[in-house]
């Protein structure tokens, strides 16, 4: 219900007629790489006494400089600070707030390093100090630098030995306890990123390490991880990596040891109340020859090279979600062959999806390398709630950033839309595929939302909008808004300007050419270019870098026998081809292309039928128009019961989400 009179008619032609299809470049062949660099390796030992909630580690870290600098000094986050006190800029920015959570009183959780050493040398505990290079709050601890006695050599190794406790906080943002539930994510002394000079357009090398933020996620290298944790052997445990050894011990406890190679963090939960359910996606049986063939003939690959791997999915649910398991599963089985095969096989051989009690929903809907959280209630085991695709669009996002954040490890924190933008829509298409275009978002009591209606809710007129490239906590307007669906609609509307065929081949070259790398905003906008055959970097400049807001209407309609003048007016910076449709009486649908470049145009007709009504973008392919309530105009009917109609649907949805807490 969002157009005009014949919009059912036209959506029946929705892909062939796209204004200007550039023709499809021949994406060159490149094999997935099999590894990362190994620029940070972690062996961890961890003893984990869940009455306290305290965690007592020893982590021998290797680091390798992967620049041509001599480095003097190595930094590190230390996260769980964020949750120290009222001081930390997490706090001050948060206000123990988020997401819709709030910080439970004397819910505080800390980090601290109590030795770091290097191996065979100096002990350099003493030498530690926090920094703030964000905001310069002094009191915040999240960030810590060490200088070393000698600069590690371009290309050379250090090893350090380091020692911690840490406590965690009560199940909130992203990490924390909630009764026996324990989700334990940034965790551990987590070194920074050392960008080498030309990475992500830096002229210089230098460290990228910034504070822990309300409103920014992370950023870090890849390596081998090693980690065993003990603790009372009630615990069902689920981490990263696979398992590699399991030993009981005479005091009750036990040491779970996880490996996982390519991947740049490392999560994991214990709760004795999990319900275990593991499911095989055997990739010989679920994606049949025709699949291949198919999807090889799109993306202009060969079979061989779209070949899927099998992978041990482990979901550890709360038993009152139970009857949820296989909507969970359902989707992963699917989203693995969809995601393996638009962007590149998931190449571990786990995922493990932890499913947190309602207490600790803050710890939800959260992506880790091959181990996700997502989240659901008791409310939407039963019909009509069932219908409410939370816990298959979770599962299904939550896995998508196995993409665009574990195997493209972009900038979180300066340029979240690479992951949260790409996610939030690589994740829309699958579900539009898997659920239909109509109600991918949620179908209750005839009420049917798409995943393009959700993610234009917060489009508005009067809405100020900014860079959708900034640092994560310098939005003004909103970070969610800003890294996911504004993102997610400009990439909408970037594949009706290319062409599905050209857009899936431009996303299968990036996420093939990036993967296992740190990809900047420039280096998307380069594989986008090179694969369409075209430049595409004023697009993004007028999408990704502007604020512009986008506004296609209908202007002036003139009309005197024997002739009929249209104006089309244009609002904010988006140049791109564009259709409109005319409906005369007694006639065909006529379509006309407007190239978009002038800020208006206008369409003459001199045949005597009466003008029943157009429509600017009938088969609304530029998802980034705020308003598409003033595309069409109906002369003939009465246009304004269909849209008193839309309204009061969104207020019906917007209020079940708030009841949802979505
Ligand atoms: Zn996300």
């Amino acid at each position: 219900m969002r157009g005009v009179p014949g919009r059912r008619l036209v959506l029946a032609r929705l892909i062939a007629l796209v204004a200007v299809v550039a023709p499809a470049g021949l994406a060159s062949s490149e094999p997935l790489p099999a590894h990362a660099p190994r620029v940070a390796d972690h062996d961890i030992r961890v003893r984990f006494d869940p009455v306290a909630k305290r965690l007592d580690g020893t982590l021998r870290l290797t680091w390798r400089n992967p620049s041509s600098d001599a480095v003097p000094d190595l930094w590190f986050h230390l996260y769980l600070n964020a949750f120290r006190d009222r001081e930390s800029t997490f706090w001050r920015e948060s206000h123990g707030q988020l997401r819709g959570v709030e910080m439970a009183d004397g819910g505080w959780g800390s980090i601290e390093v109590t030795a770091m050493q290097i191996v065979g040398g100096a002990d350099l505990r003493p030498s530690l100090t926090f920094e703030a290079p964000d905001d310069g709050n002094r009191q915040d601890r999240t960030v810590a630098r060490v200088p070393l006695p000698q600069p590690v050599a371009p290309g050379g190794t250090i090893a350090l030995d380091i020692a911690f406790h840490a406590t965690l906080p009560k199940a909130f943002a992203r990490t924390g306890s909630a009764g026996d539930y324990h989700l334990v994510g940034q965790w551990y002394p987590k070194v920074a990123v050392y960008e080498p000079a030309g990475r992500r357009g830096r002229a210089a090398g230098g460290w990228n390490a910034h504070q822990f933020h309300a409103d920014s996620e992370f950023y870090a290298d890849f390596g081998h991880y090693r980690v065993a944790i003990t603790l009372p052997r009630r615990f069902v445990v689920g981490a990263t990596g696979v398992r590699t050894a399991r030993h009981d011990h005479p005091d009750g406890t036990t040491t779970h040891t996880y490996e996982q190679g390519d991947v740049h963090d490392f999560a994991w939960t214990a709760s004795p109340r999990f319900v275990e359910i593991t499911r095989r996606f055997v990739a010989a049986s679920a994606v049949t020859e025709r699949e291949y063939r198919e999807a090889a003939t799109r993306l202009g690959r060969s079979v061989d090279e779209l070949r899927l791997s099998d992978v041990e999915v482990r979901l550890l649910i709360q038993p009152e979600h139970a009857p949820q398991a296989d909507r969970y599963l359902d989707a992963t089985m699917q989203a693995i062959v969809r995601f393996g095969l638009a962007f590149g096989r998931y190449p571990h051989r786990t995922l493990t999806i932890v499913d947190p009690p309602e207490a600790a929903i803050g710890t939800g809907g959260m992506e880790y390398p091959t181990f996700i959280t997502v989240g659901t209630t008791t409310l939407l085991n039963t019909w009509p709630f069932d219908r409410f695709f939370e816990p298959e669009i979770v599962v299904v996002h939550e896995f998508a950033h196995q993409y665009f954040q574990g195997l493209l490890a972009s900038n979180e924190f300066e340029e979240a839309w690479l992951d949260e933008g790409m996610t939030e829509w690589a994740t829309g298409t699958a579900l539009d595929a898997m659920l239909g275009r109509d109600r991918s978002f949620l179908e209750l009591a005839g009420l049917r939302i798409g995943d393009l209606d959700y993610q234009r809710f917060g489009l508005s007129k009067s809405r100020g909008f900014e860079m959708i490239r900034q640092p994560s906590w310098t939005y003004d307007t909103g970070y969610a808004f800003n890294s996911y669906a504004r993102p997610a609609l400009t990439l909408r509307t970037l594949t009706s300007v290319l062409g599905e065929i050209t857009m899936a081949r431009v996303m299968r070259t990036y996420a093939e050419r990036w993967r296992f790398r740190h990809p900047a905003s420039e280096d998307f906008y380069r594989v986008a270019s090179e694969v369409a055959g075209r430049d595409l970097t004023p697009f993004f400049r007028q999408t990704i870098e502007s604020p512009a807001v986008i506004d296609y209407s209908v202007g002036a309609i003139d009309r005197e026998p024997g002739y009929t003048a249209v104006s089309v007016r244009r609002a904010g910076d988006l140049q791109i081809p564009i259709v409109v449709a005319f409906k005369f009486a007694g006639r065909p649908i006529e379509r006309r292309t407007w190239d978009g470049v002038a800020r208006w145009t206008r369409f003459t007709f001199t045949n005597a039928e009466r003008l029943e009504w157009v429509d600017v973008d009938p088969d609304r392919r530029v998802a980034l128009d705020v308003s598409w309530l003033n595309n069409g105009r109906a002369i003939a009917a009465d246009y304004r019961a269909p849209v008193a109609m839309t309204s009061r649907w969104l207020l019906t949805v917007q209020q079940v989400l708030a009841w949802l807490s979505f």
